[in-house]
Parts: structure tokens; sequence; C-alpha cells
């Protein structure tokens, strides 16, 4: 096999004049003598100069953009503009053909609505493979972060038959042929008869899983993908996303929004040290695409800089009560501009009130706690004045709620007291109940969308373009 060296080791290299082997896709061929080359090992492009008038025609003829190649040639220093050095060609293979014509990706500037209908093929344009290589260092740094922090990482199941919150936005998992299943004798479908004997779905969260292994491991997190047959059609939500659930025994709200804190603060400056060239990239993108913009809309802050911003700010903490008072006061609830007025105490807060909290208000991530009871989950610890509950929610600038939370309740009978006032089946969750029976301490957690963190560090403003195959409603290609 010849050693073939990735052209982010070549474009760093502090030696010249050797023999290398590169490999990669043709971005462009310029004056049948320039090739830009990528391999995905980084945003910069590796170019080859060709010896247009000792190499074959016919060869030129394939050099075309999209295709495959092996080059071994000589690393010299460049005299050309924008790079360092460059690979001098000896010897060109073309290892797959790419028809100009064919081929969909021209070398020019496409919208993202199109690379999402090619989404085959998008890795191959600049901004998606900045995008993918700094989803992975995130990825990567998620795990860093915990496992140096003793944390567990538990895989809880994919198939399940709980609805973790009652919420009932659940895809079924089923054997049965849809179009004739078994019926009991009173005519609804016969579970008992499926694959698993009763009725199962996919996963919307591992917490409630997640929880029974803290009460045990002391530390755990999870790292996977949740599903959600939520029809809401917005630039935030898919129907399949990864979510991160830390669970951790012997935790307060405070411990749980400091660990969530220093959580997203690590993984930004995970990205910001090891993804420099693409963030780079990524903010260029922004700033020509905020230039379409009117004046008033556009961000002062550039996104290097606001992910910057974020390492060095506290995050505002305030509770749900002071966050209404802000609202109720704010300049657009005045002027009737928000879509949703905040008429009182006790309405869930939308994107926009969110937003405005964060971004117009205080000007940095806020985390918002002691939520109302009634529009929160039933398992969030509640507190002594019978009205509120110890969640809290992460909210970033452009994004909204990036991280949603709570300490859990351990008590037994004001969790059961819960259930049943929101009638949730104790029955079926007679295990989740057992963990407060048998060696019941304070505990919390939260879930991190993964997506959502990825839409914050790079920029985008579409969550579908931030996973490398969105599922959405009316959407499953690939
Ligand atoms: P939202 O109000 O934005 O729909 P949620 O209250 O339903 O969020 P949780 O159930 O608390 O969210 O889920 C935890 C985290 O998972 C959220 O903070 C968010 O980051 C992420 N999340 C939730 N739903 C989606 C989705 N459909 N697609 C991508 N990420 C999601
Ligand atoms: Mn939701």
């Amino acid at each position: 096999m010849s050693q073939r060296t990735k052209i982010k080791a070549l474009l760093e290299s502090e030696q010249t004049q050797i023999e290398v082997t590169v490999k990669g896709w043709i971005r462009t061929f310029r004056n049948n003598q320039f090739i830009a080359l990528n391999d995905g090992s980084t945003n910069n492009n590796l170019q080859i100069v060709v010896d247009f008038e000792n190499t074959d025609p016919s060869l030129l003829k394939r050099l075309t953009t999209g295709a495959a190649i092996s080059v071994v040639g000589e690393l010299v220093s460049s005299l050309g503009k924008g790079q360092k050095v460059e690979v001098k060609a000896k010897q060109i293979e073309v290892l797959g053909d790419s028809d100009p014509e064919k081929y969909p990706l021209q070398p020019k500037k496409h919208s993202l609505e199109f690379l999402r209908e090619i989404a085959h093929l998008r890795f191959r344009t600049n901004t998606f493979g900045a995008i993918f290589r700094v989803r992975n260092t995130l990825s990567h740094a998620i795990h860093t972060f915990f496992q140096d922090r003793g944390f567990v990482y538990l895989h809880t199941p994919i198939i399940t038959a709980s609805d973790a919150e009652g919420a009932g936005e659940t895809f079924h998992v089923t054997n049965f042929d849809i179009t004739n299943p078994p019926k009991t004798e009173t005519g609804e479908i016969d579970y008992k008869q499926d694959f698993f004997g009763r009725a199962t779905n996919l996963t919307v969260s591992g917490q409630l899983e997640g929880e029974l292994g803290a009460m045990a491991l002391s530390d755990i997190y999870t790292f996977g993908p949740t599903f959600r047959a939520e029809n809401s059609n917005t630039t935030r939500h898919l129907a399949e996303f990864w979510m991160i659930e830390p669970e951790m025994a012997f935790y307060d709200l405070v411990d749980n929004m400091d660990l969530a804190e220093a959580l997203l603060k690590f993984v930004i400056k995970e990205a910001l040290n090891k993804n420099a060239d693409d963030l780079e990239f990524l903010s260029q993108r922004l700033a020509e695409e905020e230039k379409q913009k009117p004046q008033n809309e556009r961000s002062d802050l550039s996104l290097i800089d606001k992910l910057q911003f974020c390492l060095d700010n506290d995050f505002q903490r305030l509770t749900y009560t002071e966050a209404i008072e802000i609202l109720k006061e704010s300049t657009p609830n005045k002027k009737k501009k928000f879509q949703y007025p905040i008429e009182g105490w006790g309405t869930d807060l939308q994107s926009e009130h969110e937003r405005y909290l964060v971004e117009k208000h205080f000007k940095k991530p806020v985390i918002l706690t002691d939520y109302p009871k009634q529009i929160k989950a039933f398992y969030m610890r509640q507190n002594d004045d019978g009205q509120t509950v110890r969640a809290m929610d992460i909210l970033f600038p452009g994004i909204g709620e990036i991280v949603g939370g709570s300490q859990r309740e351990e008590r037994l009978d004001k969790l059961e007291q819960r259930m049943d006032e929101m009638g949730i089946p104790k029955e079926e969750l007679w295990w989740y109940l057992d963990t407060r029976r048998f060696g019941a301490c304070p505990h919390a957690g939260f879930g991190l969308g993964f997506e959502r963190l990825v839409l914050f560090v790079t920029g985008m403003g579409n969550i579908r373009d931030v996973i490398p195959f969105p599922r959405f409603p009316k959407n499953a290609e690939f």
C-alpha cells in the first residue's frame, strides 16, 4: 500500500522538497494547470501543479470537478497567493471519473435548499465539510468532558414501552401487518400478539432509564438518538435527533446548572481550538449571509466573537417569575409586537420570548429556573410554594432552548401525587417508582439537544443542515 498523506498534514508540513502521495477529490481544475484538491481532512485545498505540456491530453480531460485522483509529486514552497506549499505532480492517476455534464455540484455557490436535496453529495462542499468536522469535535468533546469527571456512559434503550413524558409524540414500533393487525374481542388492536407482547415505540428520551443508572453508578450520561413525531416544521426541530442526558445522584439544581454551563463552555472551547479554520470559514459564511439582512437585524458580533463571548461570560440565572416580569414590561410586549402577548404568570414561553430575553435584554445565555408546575413534566421536584418546580432551561442566542433539565422529585408521596394529578399511569412506571422506594436520594439531570448545540457553534440557521441526513415531516430520503 502506498503511503498516503492527508492534506491537513501536508499544509502544516515544515518540510518541503519531499516526495508525497495525496489522494482526494478535485474541487476545480484551472488553466489545465492548477488542481484544487480536497480530501476532507481540512477545509483548505491543496494546490496540485500539473505539467500540462508533458501530460497526455486524454488524462487532462479526465481531471474534472468531483473526480477522485491519486497524485505522486514533490511538496514545494508555493509562490502563489493563499498557500504555503503545493505539490508538483509527477504522476496522476484517476481513481474515479466524474462526468462534468452530470455532476450536480458545480464550482459555484449552491443554495442550502438545493444542497439538502443532494445531501449524499453535500459533504463535498466547504460549508458541509466544515459543519461535520465541527460536529465531530463537539461529539468527542462531550465524551471527554464526562469521562474526565468519572461519568459512566450508559446506553439506554431505543425501543421502549414508556413514553417518558406522556407527550404522545412517539413513533410506534410494530411487527404487525399494518393493513390487518390482530384484534381483541372488543375490536382493539391486540398488542399481546405483537413482537414484544405489548405496544412499543421509539424513545423520546433516555432520562427515566438514566435515573435508574444514576441511583447506583452516581453519575451517568447518555448520548444517543431520540425520536419525536412532532409535526413541527421548524428550523429547530427534527424527528430524529441526538440528545445528551446526564443524571447525577446527590446533585441539586445549582450543581446541575453549574455542570451544564461548564459542559457548554468546554465543548465550545474545544471547537474553537480544534476547528479554527472551519469556524473562520463558517464565520465568513455567516457574515455574507447577514449582509442580505436589513441593518437592524444584523448581529454586531461575528460567529467567532459570539462563541468567545459565551466562554467569557457567566450565564444569566433568574427565575421564570422574574422573566415574566421583564417580558411583561418589555417594549415588544407593550407595543403588541409579540405574536403571543405575555398576559400573566403561568403560560409557557414561546421562542420569541426566550430570544428576547437572551438577545435583547441580557445579551448573553440565560438559565431560567423554577417554572410553573403545570407546564413541566411530572418528575420535576416540587418547590414549597406549591406552584413551581425545580426546573431549569438554558436559552441561547439564535436558538432559544438548548438545554432542559431539573432536580428530580425523589419523594415518593409527592411524585405519586403529581402522577395522579397529571394522569400518568403509576403501574406502568413501577420500576421508576422503585428507585424512590429503595435508597432514594436527591438527584438532578438535564437533556442537551446535540443538533441545537451544533447549530449554535456553526452559526447555521436550519437544524436540517447540521445533521448528515435529516428526518423531518415528509422526508426520510437517503
Ligand atoms: P422545545 O420546546 O424546543 O420543543 P422541548 O421542551 O420539547 O423543546 P425537551 O423535551 O426538554 O425539549 O428536550 C431536551 C432538549 O432536546 C431540548 O432542550 C432541545 O435542545 C432538544 N430538542 C427537543 N426537541 C427537539 C427536536 N424535535 N429536534 C431537535 N432537538 C430537540
Ligand atoms: Mn418540544
